[in-house]
């Protein structure tokens, strides 16, 4: 059987298309879902992020409020602007960029921002949600990406060895916390683990979030794994790759995700279900 190449293109697609027809019926409801995005700073990858965050806002319908703020705005400003933007009930969710300048305490401001406006889900008050597997509220938006490129090529977790290389608190851990809440077998590796490539040969879905470049190869994977490759690295060419040597693992995989076109488009649009849904919980 030929392997299954996952099109996170086409799935993030998808999933816009049905946020843009929920967001046309809230909008009949008088519901207008607005997002505040903050962004301190001139980092070039930032802008970029930020960018293609506004335009998938205006896709789907949902208003954005843009906040572009010099390099050398204090925290104390930002703090402001942030319990201004608490307060406002046009704004359902804020997200403010990062990496922060270094001037600023990045966990003093996404602690200050409300629970219920946090659609980037980095509050440690939604992090515990997750933890206690009470995923009714916001999702953190590349662990639930993931989630959904599985579920929607029909792959089941339930009883799976899942196995995620990595273990920060954006990708290895909550990805583990999601798969685990989905009922797979979870096993989390990292830098200090022994015997990694033994374990990975284990997993039926094997997600690597590791930022080295073709790091995982086809003789630490199971014949027949789903791949999950989270990696986004720059090749000297200039070329993308991920932490999964695709040419060498796609043959032996039952499923695979490609970089780019695989995890990476998820992201974006899972944070835009996290703001319909902010813009749900609080109306
Ligand atoms: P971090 O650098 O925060 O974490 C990397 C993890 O990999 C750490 O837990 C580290 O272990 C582990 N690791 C490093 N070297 C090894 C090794 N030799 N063996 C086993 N484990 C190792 O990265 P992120 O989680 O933030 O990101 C990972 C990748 O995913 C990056 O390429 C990033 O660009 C990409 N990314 C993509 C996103 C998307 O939207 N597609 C979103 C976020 C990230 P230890 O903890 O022991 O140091």
């Amino acid at each position: 059987m030929s392997t299954i190449i996952i099109d996170g293109k086409k799935i993030s697609q998808d999933i816009k298309d049905e946020l843009k027809k929920e967001v046309e019926e809230l909008n009949k409801k008088e519901i207008y879902p607005g997002l505040a995005v903050v962004l301190v700073g001139n980092n070039p990858a930032s802008k970029v992020y930020v960018s293609n965050k506004k335009k998938a806002c205006e896709y789907i319908g949902i208003r954005s409020f843009s906040y572009e703020l010099p390099e050398e705005t204090s925290e104390e400003e930002l703090l402001n602007l942030i319990d201004v933007l608490n307060k406002d009930e046009k704004v359902n969710g804020i997200l403010v960029q990062l990496p922060l300048p270094k001037h600023i305490n990045e966990k003093k401001i996404l602690l200050a921002i409300n629970p219920k406006k946090d659609v980037d889900c980095f509050h440690p008050y939604n992090v515990g949600l997750i933890t206690i597997g009470d995923l009714d509220g916001f999702l953190p938006c590349t662990p639930a990406g993931i989630i959904e490129l599985i579920k929607r090529t029909n792959i089941d977790i339930e009883g799976k060895k899942c196995v995620v290389v990595g273990r920060s608190n954006i990708v290895g851990k909550p990805v583990s916390l999601l798969l685990l809440s989905n009922n797979g077998t979870v096993e989390i590796c990292h830098s200090r683990t022994k015997n990694l490539s033994g374990i990975c040969k284990e997993a039926d879905i094997l997600v690597a979030a590791i930022g080295k470049p073709k790091f995982i190869t086809a003789d630490m994977i199971k014949e027949g794994a789903v791949l999950i490759d989270v990696g986004i690295n720059r090749l000297e060419n200039g070329k993308l790759c991920g932490d999964i040597d695709f040419e060498n693992c796609k043959e032996k995989a039952k499923a695979i995700t490609p970089v780019p076109g695989g995890v990476g488009p998820m992201t974006i649009a899972m944070l835009m279900k996290n703001c319909v849904k902010a813009a749900l919980m609080q109306n």
